[in-house]
């Protein structure tokens, strides 16, 4: 029986909040607290059981860590922004309590995003006997996991990785982003970067891209990307040779990134708008619609997984482990769309291992450090069911 804190009401969120609400034998008592307390109650009346709400400023330490003294839970589940992680985990500290995220630090003022500052917190964890979990959603998290799998089960060396992150679905609207838009934009707009023989090799952003033929939904053009969990993997897959990582993207979806990029509407530095500086990212980002609101019109289905090759029993092995998901079956389940529905079960299931004691460490973890399989046989019990296909 434990308690926890999630902070952040967003999309991820609500799922979140959702899936701990169906598993009352672990997370006996909820906590949701968020920037607007409105977008908490949304949430907690779509529920089948009670749970306590809160407004707090996930920027204040002192505010989160004075609410987690007061409500004393045994983890906080991070779903705010990548702005905040640094602040959560100064709270954790502050007040004793486990901490897991999504989503890697990065700076507000800098589209640099990277495990660095978080890595640098090790000590202090170890030294509270605390776990702080990184990146449990779904890429980076379940495709960590499935590094892990296909490591301990299916390779004796994993010589290369292609993670793949297909979103075949449609919600209607000329333009808008699966999650926060500004955090969205920030990392498609970047240069891409892959790493191979060792080191990591950059490419100018959306350049490199091919087709590959998603099971359940067909072929689609992939785009090279800079992602964050092949910063850790590089150190912890045995053998790796190269990983890459490529998400999928429509041709009107790219036009319209085209001309905002080109108009300066992803600019994330202050212009003076009539005396007034405006962050041109920020300020789209309350033009687009709100990810969670995409939810009730949304069909069709993701498709995200890794592609492996290496050897078995020295033997070349190639094999496909990924998970398909439905818009619209997760909309009639937690009122959400894939994207947050993929990010929060596993949020929720590394939340799970961590207060049951089935995943305990003291410091801060990426998830393919921890023994894969519980965490498989719970995708399969929570709602992303995986496949492995040997090619
Ligand atoms: P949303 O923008 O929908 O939700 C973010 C929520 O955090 C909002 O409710 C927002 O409040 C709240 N928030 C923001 N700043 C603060 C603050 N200072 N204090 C308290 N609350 C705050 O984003 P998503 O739900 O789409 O994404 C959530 C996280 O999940 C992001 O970090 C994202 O990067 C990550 N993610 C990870 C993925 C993965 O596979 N690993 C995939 C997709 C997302 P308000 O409503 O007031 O703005």
């Amino acid at each position: 029986m434990a308690k926890v804190l999630i902070i952040g009401a967003g999309g991820v969120g609500g799922v979140v909040t959702h899936k701990c609400a169906q598993v009352p034998e672990v997370f006996s008592e909820i906590i949701l607290a968020s920037r607007t307390l409105e977008k908490c109650e949304k949430i907690k009346a779509q529920l089948p059981r009670p749970i306590e709400t809160a407004r707090v400023d996930a920027d204040r330490p002192a505010e989160v860590a004075a609410l987690m003294k007061r409500f004393r839970p045994d983890l906080l589940i991070n779903v705010a922004l990548p702005y905040q992680d640094l602040s959560l985990m100064d709270a954790c500290l502050e007040a004793g309590v486990d901490y897991l995220d999504t989503a890697n630090y990065e700076p507000p003022d800098e589209a640099k995003f990277s495990y660095t500052w978080q890595w640098a917190y090790r000590d202090r964890f170890r030294a509270k006997g605390l776990m702080a979990l990184l990146g449990s959603g779904f890429d980076p998290g379940v495709t960590n996991v499935f590094c892990a799998y296909a490591q301990k089960h299916y390779f004796d060396e994993i010589h290369a990785v292609d993670i793949m992150d297909c979103n075949a679905g449609s919600h209607g609207h000329p333009f808008a982003t699966n999650f926060n838009p500004e955090i969205n934009i920030r990392e498609i707009t970047q240069p891409g970067r892959y790493w191979e023989g060792g080191r990591w090799i950059e490419t100018g952003p959306l350049e490199v891209h091919r087709s590959f033929d998603f099971p359940q939904v067909g072929p689609r053009e992939m785009y090279l990307l800079y992602h964050e969990e092949m910063e850790s993997l590089v150190n912890n897959i045995k053998g790796l040779k190269r990983i890459r990582f490529w998400m999928t993207f429509g041709e009107s979806y790219l036009t319209h990134l085209r001309v905002l990029e080109n108009v300066g509407l992803t600019r994330i530095d202050p212009v003076l708008y009539e005396g007034h500086p405006v962050v041109p990212l920020k300020f789209l980002k309350s033009l687009l619609p709100d990810p969670a609101s995409l939810a009730e019109n949304y069909t069709g289905k993701t498709n995200i997984g890794c592609l492996f090759e290496g050897v078995k029993d020295g033997k070349a092995r190639r094999i496909y482990i990924y998970n398909v998901c439905d818009h619209a079956a997760c909309y009639r389940e937690v009122k959400a769309q894939a994207i947050s529905y993929t990010t929060g079960v596993p949020a929720m299931i590394g939340g799970l291992l961590m207060v049951t004691g089935a995943w305990r460490g003291q410091g801060v973890f990426n998830l393919e450090e921890l023994d894969p399989d519980p965490f498989m046989e719970r995708l399969n019990r929570h709602g992303l069911p995986w496949v492995i296909e040997e090619r």
